[in-house]
Formats: structure tokens, sequence, C-alpha cells
């Protein structure tokens, strides 16, 4: 199994442009991360339980469930004296990931549904089947990629790219997963390993070029070319030519790249709650057809009444 070493921004100094949705990202673009995220949403928190719906060996899990204990999503608590045992809850930052969740199994729906996946047939308190949708809090309409801007906010800047770490590329296989197994595999093919995440970040950013991406990314070219060639064999990017000699190619959000844009907005509103710290926000996003600045609202197709933790459960 290869080993993905990232060209270590502290050794090179390399800067990144201060975004939510890539320190975000960050935290999240990882298979297991998003497996255990989905499980802790649906109730699960003890160690062997996660560990006998993911299959993952235990100082894999161990290790994850550590990171986002670090990252401030779950915490530990006892619940057991002797011998000791501990579960894993999510925290006030954690359940405000489910904004987040619901752009994903929006994106699913909408996609690749599947009546088979528990997510996709998350019901609303309407009483109803839905699919979530992303709003503006102004003017009530949704929101598209084409419908916003951005401006540097109180804290734009540059830092220097998550600390890059030994990362094994997720292989494993769980061969044939039973129906209720079925956890929102399509997204996490795409979101599931950290450079697919944040090439597709930058790309939201207007970066198309091979170029453009490896100088924004920091990454190794052998590591941006494979992740390229896999967001273009998910359907998410598509490869132009843009010059013939030399030939010279660039990557652009397909239709079902670009309606992961409600996604992002939801992971730039976490990352700007939880993560931007006392600088404020790196980004001012408006929703140019009201003129407001964007406050994201997640409401239900069915009934269009908001969406929370609370009015939703799976069946
Ligand atoms: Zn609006
Ligand atoms: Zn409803």
């Amino acid at each position: 199994m290869a080993e993905d070493i990232a060209i270590s921004g502290e050794r090179t100094g390399h800067r990144l442009a201060s975004n939510s949705a890539r320190r975000a990202l960050d935290i999240l673009g990882d298979r297991w991360t998003l497996m255990i995220l989905y499980l802790a949403f649906t109730r699960v928190r003890r160690f062997d339980e996660f560990q006998a719906r993911i299959g993952l060996a235990r100082s894999l899990l161990t290790d994850r469930l550590r990171r986002l204990e670090a990252s401030g999503v779950l915490r530990r608590q006892r619940y057991q004296e002797r011998p000791p045992r501990d579960e894993y809850r999510l925290t006030e930052m954690g359940t405000d990931l489910f904004g987040a969740a619901l752009m994903i199994i929006r994106w699913e729906k909408r996609w690749f549904p599947d009546p088979q996946v528990g997510a996709h047939r998350i019901r609303h308190n309407c009483g109803r089947e839905f699919t979530p949708e992303l709003r503006c809090a102004c003017c009530g309409e949704q929101v598209a990629a084409r419908d916003v801007s951005a401006a540097d906010g109180p804290g734009a800047g540059l830092e220097p790219p998550a600390r890059p770490r030994a990362q094994r590329r997720s292989t494993v296989e769980r061969g044939e997963l039973a129906p209720e197994e079925k956890m929102l595999e399509r997204a996490i093919e795409v979101l599931g390993d950290r450079w697919t995440a944040q090439t597709i970040a930058s790309a939201f950013t207007g970066k198309r070029r091979f170029n453009a991406l490896q100088a924004e990314l920091g990454v190794a070219p052998n590591i941006l070319s494979e992740r390229l060639a896999r967001l273009v064999d998910l359907g998410v990017l598509d490869r132009r030519r843009y010059q013939e000699r030399p030939e010279r190619f660039e990557y652009a959000l397909t239709p079902e790249g670009l309606d992961l844009f409600p996604l992002i907005l939801e992971l730039i509103r976490w990352g700007d709650r939880w993560l931007a710290g006392t600088a404020g926000p790196p980004q001012i996003i408006t929703h140019r057809p009201c003129g407001n600045r964007l406050e994201p609202r997640i409401t239900c197709d069915q009934c269009g009444e908001a969406v929370t933790v609370l009015s939703t459960r799976f069946d």
C-alpha cells in the first residue's frame, strides 16, 4: 500500500489562503472519520459498536477517535468504572456538523438515490421523507455557486497547510455490505480522502489548472495527478484541454461537482463558527440576489420548515 507523504508546508514555507471549508476538511476529509461521524449521528457511541459497524483495525479506530476528540468534535465519557469503559459523544461543535451531514445526504439523494441506504430515507417531523435544501436565511431562496460572491473577511490571510500526516490510501475493502450497513458510500469516495476533499474546496475557489492547484495545495505532483484522475472517474471533475502544444488540461467541476456547493457553504459556516478563532471569518460570503451576507438555513423540501437534529429521524 502506498504511503502518501505530502510536501511539508513547514519545510517549504508554503502558505495557503485561509479558508474555512478547507480547515473543516482538514478535520473531516478522511474516510474513517466520515463513517465515525455518520454513526455518531445515528447514536453509536461505544468503541466496539463503531468497530463492528466500520470493520476497522482497533489501532486505526483509536487514532481517528482520538483525533476527533482533540479537534473538539467528540468527547469521551466514562460509562463503566470496572473495567473502565468510555463512550464517545458528539460535543456541541460535533452536533453542529449535522448541517454538513444533511448536505451530504442531499447530494447523494439527488445524484445516487438508493432506498437501501438508511440515511436516504431521512424523515422530517412533518412526517415525510425529504431532501434537505440550503437556503439564504434572509430571502429564503435556494443557494447555488453562481449566486454568491466572496470577499476578504477579518480573518483573511495566509496560513501553513495542516501538518501532513502519513496517510494510507483508503484501499481497505469492506466487501459486499449488508443494506443496513451502507453509509453514504459515494460521498465517502469523494470526500473521504484529504487531497480529493481539498482539491474540491480549491475548485470552488476557481482553481482549475494543475499548476494552480498544486501551488495552492502544496501537494506532491504525483498525488495531485492521481486524485484529479480519481475525481474525474467519480464524475465530479471534467478534464478539458485548453492548450494544444504542449497539451495542457484544466479541471472544471461538473454539474454533479457544482452541486456540492451547499455542502461547502455549510462547511464554511461551521469552520467560521468553530475554527476561525478570534481573528474571525477569513471570507464574507454574500448572497447576490438579495445582497445580504449569506447565512445558511436548511429546510425540508416537503414542508419548507427548518430542519434540525431534533426534527429528523432515520427509519
Ligand atoms: Zn438571500
Ligand atoms: Zn418537512
